[in-house]
């Protein structure tokens, strides 16, 4: 039987809060740091990374998957659904993963960061396809199983980093990552649905002039001949409460099946710019124009002046 001695567990938490909120930490600054750079438990040194880019897999209706259902499929849905994210992760090179119970995240740093990142939510965005489409068709379709699939968040920003946890027993340690990009990535991907893949403001900012990541390859379900379109719409994400960072981006579309290898090469190589005619460009940029008129629109008819 567990014995605890509770009054003087009580009387070490609160003298540990004490002397954690009197000591000053050191903080150390890597733009590119291994793992093994992160500090142990014993420390009061934080590791702080100028930019990490967070890509947060979620899957909808995780919860209700396993509802009425032997435990062998539950077990199933969750280790198919959640290896799969996590080998993308891998794949793309992610500087640091963590699983969760029906998802996980990725952390990318240093050399193309961003790309990476970027690579790796598309492609958790067209496995999420491939998943529902297979979990569907084995337990049924619409209906009789919970809606799912993965919801994608990403964000990016400056992140402190140290192991917590009891100092001497690794297996009750966790690298924990305060600070907005992972907290902000969680809550891009809560404010979505299946299927879409949601970023920051400052994240999309990275991306904005990227004919690739930005512009449609011009097909309809890989089949060429249809009209080069914008593939992002704006998007407010509901589950960051404060104002200055609600306003975001949504993307729906998977990799082409035509086009996809292609583009990724491309972003993971950095290049930014694809031939496009120029009328093909003028109908993007009035259709921005198009969106920006019909905003201010709506605005005057709910404030008449
Ligand atoms: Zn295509």
């Amino acid at each position: 039987m567990v014995s605890v001695e509770l009054d003087s567990l009580l009387t070490d938490l609160d003298d540990g809060v004490r002397e954690v909120l009197s000591s000053s930490p050191t903080v150390l600054e890597r733009s590119d740091p291994d793992l093994n750079d992160i500090k142990g438990a014993g420390s009061s040194t934080w590791l702080k990374i100028p930019d990490v880019v967070a890509v947060v897999a979620d899957l909808r209706n995780s919860s209700r998957l396993g509802t009425g259902r032997h435990d062998v499929s539950t077990a199933k849905i969750y280790q198919s659904s959640v290896d799969g994210a996590v080998k993308v992760f891998h794949d793309f090179d992610a500087n640091f993963i963590d699983i969760q119970g029906d998802g996980g995240f990725g952390l990318f740093w240093g050399q193309s960061a961003y790309e990476r990142a970027f690579c790796a939510a598309v492609t958790v965005r067209s496995f999420s396809s491939l998943l529902v489409k297979q979990l569907e068709s084995k337990y049924g379709g619409s209906g009789s199983f919970p809606e799912t699939g993965y919801k994608v968040g990403m964000a990016a920003d400056r992140v402190l980093v140290k192991t917590i946890g009891s100092p001497r027993d690794v297996a009750e340690q966790e690298a924990v990552w305060p600070g907005r990009a992972v907290n902000h990535a969680v809550k891009c991907a809560q404010s979505a649905t299946r299927h879409q893949i949601v970023v920051t403001e400052s994240l999309w900012n990275h991306f904005k002039e990227n004919d690739f990541v930005t512009t449609s390859c011009g097909c309809s379900n890989g089949v060429p001949g249809s009209d080069v379109t914008d593939l992002w719409k704006e998007f407010e994400i509901e589950h960051i409460h404060d104002e200055d960072y609600r306003h975001g981006y949504v993307l729906e579309s998977p990799w082409c099946k035509k086009h996809g290898a292609e583009f990724c090469s491309a972003i993971l190589a950095g290049e930014t710019t694809r031939e496009i005619t120029e009328q093909a460009r003028r109908a993007l940029q009035l259709n921005q124009m198009r969106a920006a008129l019909e905003t201010k629109r709506v605005r005057r008819n709910k404030y008449p002046r």
